[in-house]
This record gives structure tokens, C-alpha cells and sequence, in this order.
């Protein structure tokens, strides 16, 4: 079983969020974590936390996401510190790295190939400036199509009750980098944000043959029913389970993250076969990943 969406920040960062944000100039980061005048949904969970929470759950590995930083120098902070993670935890990390791809995005890929990350994410189109520098985001693609590194892009649901740190991110940016970049792995976040329904258009859906949905906060969104319906709409294949943890995915329970709880809530209410489950809990993403 692996977790194909999990972040991690280094356990002094939770007392200073603000400080440090302001500092670092990672405002939309802190708009996310610390709302203002809103309760926060970020739980936080050091590396050793989170394994002992992947034990619980029976999650042999899970796949620690970058995140979609808004400069390069915090990309490479949070990458030091995930290398440190990973070498710690005896093969049960893989690593995706957090990477600033507006800004010399090949220097940053090869240092992350050098530390031993497999992939890139999450990358947020809107935040880190997409449609104004697509040159070097289609250079960040085509060294990771060169590669086959996989590519998580945050994706926000089209319609929704505006929530904290709400960015829209439009779908044609998706579209675009499937479409210049067929080989290139790219897993969509949080089911995609609504994209799987363009999935029903044939020819948008062979320009996405190489695009995925990971399942990533989905109890804060969606009602347990969207898994039999995705599967509808685009296949067992294309759907990989992410949970985001630490995010507090149950915010009623007023309980730190429990990694466990996501997964038991799709065994009892998710309406899986056991091939599906096989697919979407671990299949799909070690194909991907083309290791085992
Ligand atoms: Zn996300």
C-alpha cells in the first residue's frame, strides 16, 4: 500500500509559521496554513510522526510531495530536508521534489536527481506563474518526459465554496502541457479539480491518455460516491490514492491527522472491487513510478 500524496515540514516551522513566511515571501503558503480569521485544516506531522502514522495505517511507503513554493531557494531548503527524511527512513519515502520551475528549472532538476527524487510536486500553475513563463515550464517538462519523472500538479476544484487560499487554477493549463508533452506522466491532484468529466470527450481524452487523478483531501471535498463515478469516467487505471495527510481531513473530529481513517472510510464506503483496490492503492502509482 503506498500514500502517493503526503507533504512533511520540519517540526520547528509549525511555532513560527507567520515569521518565517513573511521572511521567505511564501505568503500563499501561509494563506493555506495559518487563514486569517478561519480555522486552520493544516495538521502537522514530523517525518518520524509519519511513519509511525504509515505503520498504524499499514502503508508500506508513502511518496513525500514538494511544495509549489514561490521561490527556488525555499524549494531547495525543503528539498535538503526531504533527502534527510528519506535517507532516514529505509526506503519508505519517495521523494517527489519541490521545484520553482519559472526560474532556471533544469539546474533545480538535476540537483533533485542528484539527492535521489523521482519526480516533481506539487507544481501549482497559477501560483508559480505558468502561463507567463511557459518556456521554462515546458523546459521542466521535457527533461521529466526525458526521464519519465512524474509531475503532481495541484489542481482546484472549477466550482466550490470559496475556501482559504482559494487560487483558481484553469483547466487549458492542463491541457496545454498534455498536449506539448504526450509521454510525460502528470497526476492530477484532488481528482483532478472536475477535468475527469472532459475525459468523456474522446478526443480530449486520448490528449490526456497520460494524465492520472490522485485522491488527495478528497473527505474535505467530495462524498465517498465519487470513487465508483470517477472509475466511470476514466478507469481504475487513472486513480491513485493520495491522502494529503497531514492535512485534517475530518475537521469535525477536532483530532490531530490520522493516516488510517481516509483509508478505511474508501474500504467501507468507497464501493471497490478488489481489483480496483489493488489498482488504485498501489498498482497504478508503481507502474508509474515504473520501479516497484
Ligand atoms: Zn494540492
Amino acid at each position: 500500500m503506498i500514500d502517493a500524496h503526503t507533504h512533511c515540514f520540519p517540526p520547528d516551522l509549525y511555532k513560527k509559521c507567520e515569521s518565517w513566511a513573511h521572511q521567505n515571501k511564501e505568503a500563499h503558503w501561509l494563506s493555506l496554513v495559518a487563514p486569517k480569521n478561519k480555522s486552520s485544516i493544516q495538521g502537522w506531522s514530523s517525518a518520524e510522526e509519519t511513519l509511525e502514522q504509515m505503520d498504524l495505517a499499514k502503508v508500506s511507503k508513502s511518496l513525500l510531495l514538494g511544495w509549489y513554493w514561490e521561490h527556488s531557494a525555499t524549494c531547495r531548503w525543503h528539498n535538503q530536508l526531504m533527502k534527510s527524511w528519506m535517507e532516514k527512513a529505509n526506503n519508505r519515502f519517495i521523494g517527489f521534489a519541490s521545484i520553482f520551475p519559472s526560474e532556471a528549472p533544469i539546474e533545480q532538476l538535476e540537483e533533485a536527481s542528484s539527492m535521489g527524487f523521482q519526480g516533481v510536486g506539487e507544481l501549482h500553475p497559477t501560483i508559480q506563474g505558468f502561463s507567463e513563463n511557459k518556456e521554462n515550464w515546458y523546459a521542466m517538462a521535457e527533461w521529466c518526459s526525458d526521464k519519465k519523472w512524474p509531475i503532481n500538479l495541484h489542481v482546484t476544484e472549477a466550482m466550490n465554496l470559496s475556501h482559504a487560499g482559494y487560487v483558481s487554477t484553469p483547466f487549458q493549463d492542463y491541457l496545454d502541457l498534455a498536449t506539448h508533452f504526450p509521454e510525460l506522466k502528470i497526476i492530477l491532484a484532488h481528482f483532478g479539480g472536475g477535468i475527469p468529466f472532459f475525459e468523456q470527450n474522446p478526443k480530449i481524452k486520448t490528449l490526456l491518455k497520460n494524465v492520472y487523478y490522485d485522491t488527495a483531501a478528497c473527505p474535505l471535498l467530495y462524498d465517498m460516491d465519487i470513487f465508483r463515478n470517477m472509475i466511470q469516467l476514466v478507469g481504475s487505471h487513472k486513480i491513485i490514492f493520495g491522502s494529503d495527510f497531514p492535512l485534517k481531513l475530518y475537521p469535525s473530529t477536532k483530532q490531530p491527522p490520522v493516516m488510517k481513517t481516509f483509508i478505511e472510510d474508501i474500504r467501507s464506503n468507497g464501493g471497490l472491487s478488489e481489483l480496483e483496490r489493488q489498482r488504485i492503492f498501489s498498482e497504478n502509482i508503481i507502474k508509474i513510478l515504473g520501479n516497484s
